[in-house]
């Protein structure tokens, strides 16, 4: 049986949903959490219990993606703490959802600014450390909707679809040093950010789903888990729908 013993992951966003879920599985599978947070609040401190109770050390460390100096202080303190950064999980991520029409400005840059530039800001301070180990893997958490649109979220499509090109360019740049970069594009999970939608919304969207059921958040950390282990090691440069057959 394959395991993460001794590795150390990061996972933006880890404080609810999905990115609690690959926290918790990446934990059970033997890894150090990261778990990186924007606002403070207790949950995070019961998060690093509930993970330390698996045997595996846990840190919270505070920054926002979209802030290319606090992701840097993210790669430096984790160093500091883990001295390795072997995943990392770019899964934090914001919805301002509205017709083309009406799209502020504002919130056409805030979706890109946290959901795109955020993950460079990741990849960017933390590849230089996995060239450095000579081994890596990141997985970036875009969406079904960068692939096949969706009315109401220009701005949140056009990151995630940015998010599958930074992904391919990323693979192909740091292949040679052994890291690996691939993308799992996450259908309708069931968290916060899809509880806000109308029932309506809710019925529409499950009749296009072939598996008749929404996902969960563990429905897509086994994926992760899957891009995390060495099963995953040559695998690069990929996205996995995990979606229900949604998109296809
Ligand atoms: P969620 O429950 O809303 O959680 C999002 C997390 O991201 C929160 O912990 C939030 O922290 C964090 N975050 C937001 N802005 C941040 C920033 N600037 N810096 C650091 N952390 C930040 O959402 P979710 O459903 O778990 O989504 C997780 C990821 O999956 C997102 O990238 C989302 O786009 C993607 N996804 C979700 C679905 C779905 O159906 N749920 C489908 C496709 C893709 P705060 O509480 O501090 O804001």
């Amino acid at each position: 049986m394959e395991s993460l013993k001794g590795k150390t992951a990061i996972i933006t966003g880890a404080g609810r949903g999905i990115g609690k879920s690959i926290a918790l599985k990446l934990a059970k599978l033997g890894a150090n959490i990261v778990i990186n947070y924007r606002s403070d609040s207790k949950s995070i401190e019961d998060l690093v219990k509930e993970i330390e109770a698996l045997g595996v050390e846990a840190k919270a460390i505070q920054a926002d993606v979209s802030s290319f100096e606090d992701t840097k202080n993210l790669m430096k303190k984790t160093i500091e703490v883990f001295g390795s950064i072997d995943i990392l999980v770019n899964n934090a991520g914001i919805t301002k959802d509205g017709l083309l029409l009406r799209m502020k400005e504002e919130d056409f840059d805030k979706v890109i600014e946290v959901n795109l530039k955020g993950v460079f800001n990741c990849i960017r301070h933390a590849s230089p450390i996995m060239v450095k180990q000579k081994c890596g893997k990141i997985i970036n958490i875009s969406s079904v909707v960068g692939i096949a649109g969706n009315a109401g979220q220009v701005n949140y499509s056009a990151a995630k679809a940015g998010i599958i090109g930074m992904t391919k360019s990323v693979a192909r740049e740091l292949a040679s040093r052994n890291i690996t970069v691939n993308a799992v594009a996450p259908g309708f999970i069931q968290t916060n950010m899809t509880d806000a939608l109308t029932d309506k919304v809710k019925e529409t969207t499950l009749n296009t789903i072939p598996l008749k059921r929404f996902g969960s958040a563990e429905d897509v950390a086994n994926v992760v888990a899957f891009l995390a282990l060495p099963y995953s090691d040559y695998i690069t440069g990929h996205v996995i729908n995990v979606d229900g057959g949604m998109v296809m």
